[in-house]
């Protein structure tokens, strides 16, 4: 997304983050009026969800002082939603993806499949020797970078007929336009498409050594930041409700900071566009994180099926897919 920093007209002085009593993040999740009762709960924060930290200086919110985007004004304002004739996710792979010991594009395409309940199909890559793409080298670090709206000029022209959307995925660094330094990734809303590149994510990027789980870190952010783009995509504007994986990240220390989950707001948005059933979805996710290796996020999602479900049907519910 390209930044923007909001002043206050008024006084010339930039705007305060004011955040939202927990009163008013309730009301953002919106009416649970007609749902059924396993979604009510599934939307009741309990106390799985902690508010939107403070930000500090340099933060996503301490910078762009975002008023967020309820669960009915998100629904006021029309967003695309999968039908019958466009109801898949693309997966593009940019040029070729290193071989880690982790295959991070099949696993990305798991992740998503897992997180949208939608039919997530990866492309042949993209050969970029045979592509006249806009490339350059960056002034201050020297390595190759591809410019994004020649990604997303080709990938409109790609677009499948059956698409939702259509994702390029880069290990490529990429930059938006010649003054800019970088940046991680751009998508334009309207055409369905987005890039993102993954380069950043990997210490290798900035000289440091990688460390002995820096796959299981790179797998992780590049997870989450598709996750957060693609919802992105189904018109889901910023979270500053919750702490949430729709939170604005400025910063990597931010973004790892972020959970992987949606919270109540932004899963009821989701759920609204695509219909998926929710403890079905929580439990492919736990499968995927307890795969992974991501503890942490397995663990809440344990204790999240159970808020839902109760501890009894939940440890069911969770043994009985395992041994599926
Ligand atoms: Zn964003
Ligand atoms: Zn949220």
């Amino acid at each position: 997304m390209l930044i923007t920093v909001a002043f206050s007209l008024s006084a010339g002085i930039a705007m305060n983050f004011k955040p939202p009593t927990s009163a008013e993040s309730l009301r953002a999740i919106g009416s649970t009026k007609g749902l059924s009762e396993i979604f009510k709960k599934a939307l009741e924060p309990g106390e799985n969800f902690e508010p939107v930290p403070v930000p500090e200086q340099g933060d996503w919110l301490a910078v762009h002082p975002e008023t967020g985007q309820s669960f009915d004004e998100f629904v006021g304002r029309k967003p695309n939603r999968p039908d019958k004739s466009r109801n898949k996710i693309y997966l593009q792979p940019l040029g070729k993806f290193p071989k880690y010991k982790i295959p991070l594009i099949r696993r990305l395409q798991e992740y998503a499949s897992a997180y949208f309940g939608m039919q997530v199909q990866v492309l042949e890559h993209i050969d970029l020797s045979k592509q006249t793409l806009t490339t350059r080298i960056n002034p201050y670090i020297q390595n190759r970078q591809i410019l994004t709206s020649d990604v997303l000029a080709l990938l409109k022209k790609k677009l499948p007929p059956d698409a939702f959307c259509i994702l390029a995925v880069t290990m490529e660094d990429l930059y938006p336009q010649a003054s800019w330094n970088f940046v991680f990734g751009q998508a334009s809303l309207r055409e369905r498409a987005g890039v993102y590149s993954f380069a950043r994510y990997d210490p290798d990027f900035y000289g440091q050594k990688r460390g002995k789980d820096y796959e299981k870190i790179l797998l992780r952010r590049s997870c989450k930041v598709l996750a957060h783009e693609i919802s992105h995509m189904f018109g889901l504007e910023h979270c500053i409700y919750f702490k949430c994986v729709l939170n604005g990240s400025n910063h990597l220390k931010e973004s790892d900071s972020r959970p992987m989950h949606l919270c109540p707001v932004c899963l009821h948005k989701l759920q609204y566009s695509i219909g998926f059933d929710v403890v079905d979805r929580y439990v492919m996710l736990l499968q995927f994180y307890k795969k992974a290796g991501f503890d942490d996020e397995a663990q809440w999602t344990t204790e999240r099926l159970k808020w839902i479900l109760g501890a009894e049907k939940a440890k069911a519910i969770i043994e009985q897919k395992s041994e599926q």
